[in-house]
């Protein structure tokens, strides 16, 4: 009989994680996150106004080297108006990779427009360029500078590239695409920040980028998301849209438009400015982890670790490996071991096209994303797993 893989891999990942139980992503408190938030419970601006949301925003804004930033209540919520900002109306289709967390492809939905789902690549995970264009070159028309699906006979708007567990996505190849069908490039980045490429914040390619500081993401605000855009109009209208459309006044509501309550709370902004503060050791701390994690399982010839692709530097907000093809079997059997050991793991999400709500949808040929859906596993992944590594 041969070596038997879990046990190879719950070896090689404690040999990492030392803690005995370990979750795939905890947040962390050890700043000013009491002091901040405590200034809000002492003077009253607990939410929506107030000086933590500006300096949250300036703050991310700087982080990624954009114009500006709108908080929102969370990032399905900011891609929602980023894709709505963008132009995209009932009965369009946007462009998501299948291999995505839900809200990317639910966002979309809630602009009442319908998801077109595409595949990724090996090497990024992110949205394959390559395939991309040669889908587009079967399916779609540009024409006026307005893409339409031959198919469906729909308006194609926009693409929202994710960058996955955060690496960047090919995004100079997905712009290239985009910009041949005029489609409105938004960047998912809510697993991004502090992700770069090329020498480049990741998120700073799109028309508009998106945040998200859940309880899960590297910095977290409890809830909350953001927009981020270089054009000032984009800003206001974020701005506008997100905070029920209420023209300024110094006594009278007045709403020009159905705006949104989408606006992140004072409270929250503190926390997260708190948080903000710590991003650079949260990155340091998890790209130290992910270096063992590679070298630990450099020595099992059956997984690989998914690593940056030259010229990026990864967050690794979530760690994965991938299982070698044939071995798809083995994957439940070994999230079974390394839970069961208390170490919290996951396959990748389903994939989209396979969720039951969304199998009409009109999507490509979708076979990495099944392939790597089908190999892939995240391990525990919180900053504090690095405590006790060599640097
Ligand atoms: C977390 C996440 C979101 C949305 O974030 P919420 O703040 O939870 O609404 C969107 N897309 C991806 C890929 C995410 O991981």
């Amino acid at each position: 009989m041969r070596g038997d893989l879990a046990t190879d891999i719950l070896t090689a990942v404690r040999r990492v994680v030392s803690a005995p139980q370990a979750a795939l992503h905890e947040p962390e408190f050890r700043g000013r996150e009491w002091d901040y938030v405590k200034s809000c419970l002492d003077d009253g601006w607990v939410s929506s106004g107030g000086a933590f949301v500006d300096r949250f925003e300036r703050e991310l804004a700087a982080a990624l080297d954009i114009g500006f930033a709108v908080a929102c209540a969370n990032g399905t919520s900011a891609l929602q108006v980023a894709l709505e900002i963008a132009g995209v109306l009932p009965g369009d289709e946007v462009l998501v990779p299948s291999l995505t967390f839900a809200a990317t492809s639910n966002a979309a939905q809630h602009c009442r427009a319908v998801p077109h789902f595409v595949d990724c690549d090996e090497g990024s995970l992110g949205i394959d360029p390559q395939a991309l264009r040669k889908h587009l070159s079967r399916i779609a028309t540009y024409k006026d500078g307005q893409t339409t699906n031959r198919e469906t006979r729909r308006p194609m708007k926009a693409i929202v590239p994710v960058h996955i567990f955060g690496h960047a996505a090919r995004m100079d190849e997905i712009c290239s695409v985009a910009t041949e069908y005029g489609l409105a490039v938004i960047e998912d980045a809510t697993e991004a920040l502090g992700s770069r490429a090329n020498g480049r914040p990741v998120g700073s390619h799109g028309v508009m980028s998106v945040l998200s500081f859940n309880g899960n993401k590297i910095v977290t605000t409890g809830g909350g998301g953001a927009i981020l855009s270089n054009d000032s109009e984009i800003a206001r209208r974020a701005r506008h849209l997100t905070t029920t459309a209420k023209l300024p006044h110094r006594w009278a509501f007045i709403h020009d438009e159905p705006g949104y309550n989408y606006r992140l709370p004072n409270i929250n902004a503190a926390l997260g400015c708190a948080q903000l503060e710590r991003l650079p050791d949260f990155v340091a701390r998890k790209r130290r982890l992910a270096q063992s994690y590679a070298e630990v399982f450099r020595e099992i010839n059956d997984v690989t670790f998914f690593a940056e692709r030259s010229g990026t530097q990864s967050n690794y907000w979530l760690n994965a490996i991938l299982l070698r093809r044939g071995l798809e079997f083995q994957r439940d059997g070994i999230l079974e071991r390394l839970n069961d050991a208390g170490l919290q793991s996951r396959p990748a999400w389903t994939p989209m096209h396979q969720l039951s709500y969304q199998t009409g949808f009109p999507r490509a040929e979708l076979p990495v994303t099944e392939s790597v859906f089908s190999r892939l596993i995240n391990l525990p992944s919180s900053p504090r797993l690095a405590d006790g590594l060599a640097a």
